[in-house]
């Protein structure tokens, strides 16, 4: 009896392997040790096995979801103190992390200063379309049009510009702060055009519109740029100064309350809030 037992484990981790089940042949003993301990029917055992591999699936899919978009940091919507940002409607941004937008191939744009959470936003938002099962893809701008142009270089553009299309949302993160080269604005233009209503973009900048020019070098690129971002798009300023910056002073003004805060920290603290975006 034993010998046939061990026959059959063996023929039955064959058969789990060749149907690519790895969940169902690491726990299927354990489990069934539990179901006859239990009195589970066997109808019960099969779906309480069937039920751990369809989560571990979505589990390792997520995992390569999040892999895939290259968020240069985790960020999350609880992660962020709306309080310290009274410009942004909290209730908007929970509402775009459900995704509807993303369905419907709606825009997001970012607009604000250095430090006011753009990025983070930016992330959160993104990643919480990762969660719920949509490819993203997350670059800085300036790292997009090099790859673009490369890419050219290397006649391998279509390619590049097939994984853009197959994304359902595209996070571009920080236009202006470097102008792009007249190429490079060329073909990041064609990236937002090819994007028009069929994925879904987030864009971060610090630049008003106005300036915008500036970085794509022509009004006739500018226009047509904001024309197809802007066309059902939701807007939001993150208004305000630097929140590191606030942060530093209000530790300066705040100084914890048994120590001695030593003024040099407190002056480091401030200036690298400053200095960084
Ligand atoms: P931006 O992209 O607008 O330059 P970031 O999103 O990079 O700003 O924000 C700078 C840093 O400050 C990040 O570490 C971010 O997590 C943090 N931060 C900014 N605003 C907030 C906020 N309201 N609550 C919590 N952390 C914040
Ligand atoms: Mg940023």
């Amino acid at each position: 009896m034993k010998q046939l037992e061990s026959t059959s484990m063996v023929l039955l981790r064959h058969h789990l392997k060749a149907l690519r089940l790895p969940t169902i042949t690491a726990e299927c003993e354990k489990l069934a040790r539990q179901a006859a301990a239990d009195n589970a029917d066997h109808l019960t055992y099969l779906l309480q096995l069937t039920e751990l591999e369809l989560l571990e699936r979505e589990r390792k899919a997520a995992e390569r979801r999040l892999k895939a978009a290259h968020f240069p940091t985790h960020k999350t919507l609880e992660g962020f103190d709306f309080a310290a940002r009274p410009s942004v409607n909290k209730l908007l941004v929970c509402e775009l992390a459900r995704c509807e937008y993303i369905d419907r191939r709606e825009n997001v744009l970012f607009v604000g200063n250095p430090g006011t959470g753009k990025t983070h936003l930016a992330t959160a938002l993104a990643m919480a379309a990762c969660g719920r099962g949509y490819r993203v893809r997350f670059f800085r701008l300036t790292e997009l049009a090099t790859l673009l142009m490369e890419a050219r270089d290397e006649r391998s553009l279509l390619g590049l510009k097939s994984r853009l299309a197959k994304l359902d949302l595209l996070v571009l993160d920080e236009l202006g702060y470097v102008p792009a080269s007249k190429v490079g604005a060329e073909l990041l233009f064609d990236v937002i055009s090819s994007a028009y209503e069929r994925t879904s973009l987030i864009v971060t900048t610090n630049l008003p519109f106005e300036s915008w020019t500036e970085v794509l070098g022509s009004e006739r690129l500018t226009g047509a740029t904001l024309d197809r971002l802007t066309h059902r798009c939701q807007i939001i300023e993150t208004k305000g100064e630097s929140y590191r910056l606030h942060d530093a002073k209000a530790r300066i003004r705040r100084p914890p309350d048994n120590e001695q805060a030593d003024p040099g920290d407190q002056r480091e603290a401030l200036e690298g809030g400053q200095t960084s975006s």
